[in-house]
């Protein structure tokens, strides 16, 4: 240092500075912890001010900078804290004390205070993170308690769907939400024209049950014929409990043909339950009506399924009860139903006519390629049955062709036409009496057999009824079959 500036800086007060504040300030700017300017010169506030309040915060504090202090009673008046009374203490004697003698001890002051506010506001800082963390984890646990609340929501409003879409009775699905599906089921298989069949179900002489066992009785029935239902279809089946006791069995994706097979299985399974009441076994049996879409050319509202599934019953009933129909839908037969009685201008006393004559026919079983063939004699849009040598097994799918004389009139030749169909039942002719089966006998025929038209091409439809015409117009035609043999 020049002699000069010795001369204006005797207390070397630019190196202190330097030295003993530069240090703190670099330190504090590291963030190395809090430092502080030691002062030798600070004075007791209460000695200074001869002061006698005890219960200020200050009497003899261990801490000397009563400025940084708050709610100190200076002069019998609370004081405020720090940053409100900072301004009077600077002019106070006890501040004064302590700076007075030099800049040092000044600028020292000023730093400390400078530290004081900073680590005031860390520890606000840290306050309100801690505040905001007591807030997130209230916030958390009020979350997870709405999470709760929701889920618990979700569940009720999952088991008031069931039970608004759900029978109480029997826990299938009711009318109401069966109106959705059947919507739902025949739009899907309309747009992916896939076959979507619907088997509609009533239990035989239900009326004399309740009658004989009594009404609770009946629906214990009920109950456990649901439980039938529900274990005999596949997941997209879809078993509703129409009314009463009549059911409804949705099935997409399945054809009239297996159709037919599902519900001659439920049907042999229901008459074989023994179905409990109390103390009572009570055997029962169902009659089952069966309609497809995309078999049935004719279904052009989803509704119209239900109706003809309906229809089908109604024959199943008429024709005995414990058995399965499927709906044929005749060409001619109009949405509103065909006159019965009026078919392609001729007039036949049967709704659904046959006429009788052999016609040969070649057929295989889809399943397994066995091949049969035979005399079908007894033809109409529903079915036909035939003589055969060979018992079949039922319930199979077929595809036979049929030679059908030439209608043109040229006597050797033949016609052929093709259909799918279901082998429904097969008989032994001995089990028969009448003119018929003597001679069948004698050609050692010993089986009809009953097969069910699925599905028949326009082409080939539109030759079968002009060749019933062709045979009513010639009459030759005759009902020796009994309805009874369809049973
Ligand atoms: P069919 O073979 O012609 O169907 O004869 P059915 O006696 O079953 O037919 P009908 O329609 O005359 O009678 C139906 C009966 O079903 C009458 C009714 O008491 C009974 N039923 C309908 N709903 C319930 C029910 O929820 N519980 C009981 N126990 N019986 C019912
Ligand atoms: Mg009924
Ligand atoms: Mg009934």
């Amino acid at each position: 240092m020049t002699d000069k500036l010795k001369k204006k800086d005797p207390d070397n007060y630019t190196i202190r500075v330097s030295k003993e504040i530069r240090r703190l300030l670099l330190d504090a700017i590291k963030q190395k912890g809090w430092f502080f300017f030691k002062n030798p010169h600070l004075h007791k506030c209460w000695e200074e001010m001869k002061c006698t309040k005890t219960d200020c915060p200050s009497y003899k504090s261990s801490n000397l900078r009563c400025w940084q202090v708050s709610g100190t009673f200076c002069l019998d008046k609370p004081q405020g804290d720090f940053a409100k009374k900072y301004g009077d203490c600077q002019k106070c004697r006890v501040y004064k004390k302590a700076t007075e003698r030099n800049v040092l001890l000044k600028i020292g002051e000023d730093f400390n205070n400078l530290m004081f506010q900073l680590k005031n506001k860390e520890d606000e800082l840290r306050l309100n993170i801690q505040h905001s963390q007591e807030k997130n984890r209230e916030l958390k646990a009020l979350n997870e308690k709405i999470n709760k609340l929701v889920m618990t929501l979700d569940k009720r409003n999952v088991l008031l769907r069931e039970l608004s879409i759900k029978d109480g009775l029997t826990g299938l699905y009711n009318y109401r939400f069966f109106r959705e599906i059947l919507n739902e089921q025949y739009n899907l298989a309309k747009r992916f024209r896939f076959p979507l069949s619907c088997i509609m179900i009533d239990i035989d002489y239900f009326k004399a049950v309740n009658d004989t066992y009594g009404h609770q009785a009946g629906d214990a029935i009920l109950s456990q014929l649901a439980d039938i239902l529900r274990h005999n279809v596949r997941d997209a089946d879809k078993a509703v409990r129409y009314g009463g006791e009549e059911f409804v069995i949705m099935l997409p994706y399945t054809d009239s043909g297996d159709a037919y097979i599902k519900a001659e299985r439920l049907r042999q399974v229901v008459s074989n339950y023994p179905f409990i009441t109390g103390k009572n076994k009570v055997s029962i049996t169902v009659s089952l009506g069966i309609a497809t879409y995309t078999d049935n050319k004719n279904i052009k509202r989803a509704e119209q399924l239900v109706v003809y599934a309906d229809k089908a019953l109604y024959q199943a009933k008429q024709r005995g009860r414990n058995q399965t129909v499927i709906h044929n839908f005749r060409p001619d037969e109009k949405e509103s139903g065909g006159k019965a009685g009026s078919f392609g201008g001729v007039t036949e006393r049967r709704k659904y006519p046959r006429v009788q004559t052999l016609i040969k026919i070649k057929g295989t079983v889809i399943n397994n390629r066995e091949r049969f063939s035979g005399n079908a004699f007894d033809i109409s849009y529903s079915g036909l049955c035939f003589l055969s040598s060979n018992p079949l097994e039922v319930n199979r799918r077929v595809s036979v062709s049929l030679y059908l004389p030439d209608i043109a009139g040229k006597v050797k030749k033949t016609h052929q036409i093709n259909v799918d169909g279901l082998l429904v039942w097969c008989k032994r002719i001995s089990e028969y009496s009448g003119k018929y089966i003597g001679s069948s006998q004698k050609s050692g025929i010993d089986y009809l057999v009953g097969i069910q038209l699925i599905n028949i091409s326009k082409k080939d439809s539109a030759y079968l009824q002009k060749y019933f015409v062709s045979m009513f117009k010639k009459e030759k035609y005759y009902n020796l079959i009994d309805d009874k043999l369809y049973q």
